[in-house]
């Protein structure tokens, strides 16, 4: 897949490129040991990467510890580079929740040595990502609540408000460097709770509003 949607339209909208932000949440920045960034890290995906609703995640063989990471994700809907922080959200056409899955010991490895993450985080089947609901039903977006459930069992669960970076800000800061374009989606960050996944594991994903109603969901199965 190489197409997402957004609620209520049966348009298929082709991916452009998928940015990650790294250290977003400053309770998953004390798990993993790490120091506050004074900017946004990103990093790449490949659309190869991508799992539709209902898919599978396949562990490769080269990991020992791959772990979930659930995220909220925001669709481009339209080009710009240098876009000021009061228009950016004008360059959102949706929001969604999405699993940065990675090879955990890879990545150590590669941050030991010094080299770049692309295959800790850019594997096959490393980015499943939901539908997205259209931004005109998203009243709040800095009050958006992420929630991962493994087996049934709360993983991970925190509110938007909790984002070092917030949306505006991630997209003015990125379009400086990278031509944002109609396709590209953002992940933008985890908060704590990052752990192993195992085979069989069925993870279940959402993004609720203030009142608790879920706008979108994500399965995923990890095989
Ligand atoms: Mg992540």
């Amino acid at each position: 897949m190489r197409t997402v949607q957004i609620q209520g339209s049966r348009e298929k909208i082709p991916v452009g490129k998928i940015i990650c932000i790294g250290q977003n949440y400053a309770e998953h920045i004390k798990e993993m040991k790490a120091e506050m960034p004074a900017s946004p890290v990103f990093f790449l995906k490949p659309t190869t990467a991508l799992v539709q609703d209902g898919g599978d995640i396949v562990l490769p063989s080269i990991s020992r510890d791959v772990h979930h990471e659930v995220e909220l994700t925001v669709l481009i809907g339209k080009n710009g580079k240098n876009i000021p922080q009061s228009s950016a959200m004008d360059y959102v056409a949706g929001y969604g929740v999405g699993l940065d899955m990675t090879l955990r010991d890879i990545q150590a490895d590669a941050k030991r040595k010094g080299l770049p993450w692309a295959l800790a985080k850019g594997f096959d089947t490393s980015a499943p990502v939901s539908d997205f609901v259209p931004t005109k039903q998203v009243s709040n977006p800095a009050l958006l609540f992420l929630r991962l459930l493994v087996n049934g069992v709360i993983r991970q669960q925190s509110g938007t408000n909790d984002l070092i970076f917030s949306v505006d800000k991630l997209i003015a800061h990125l379009s400086q460097f990278v031509t944002l374009e109609q396709g590209d989606i953002l992940y933008t960050g985890t908060p704590q709770g990052v752990a192993q996944v195992k085979s069989g594991d069925l993870l279940e994903a959402s993004l609720s509003d203030a009142k608790g109603a879920v706008l979108v969901s994500l399965s995923a199965h990890v095989r």
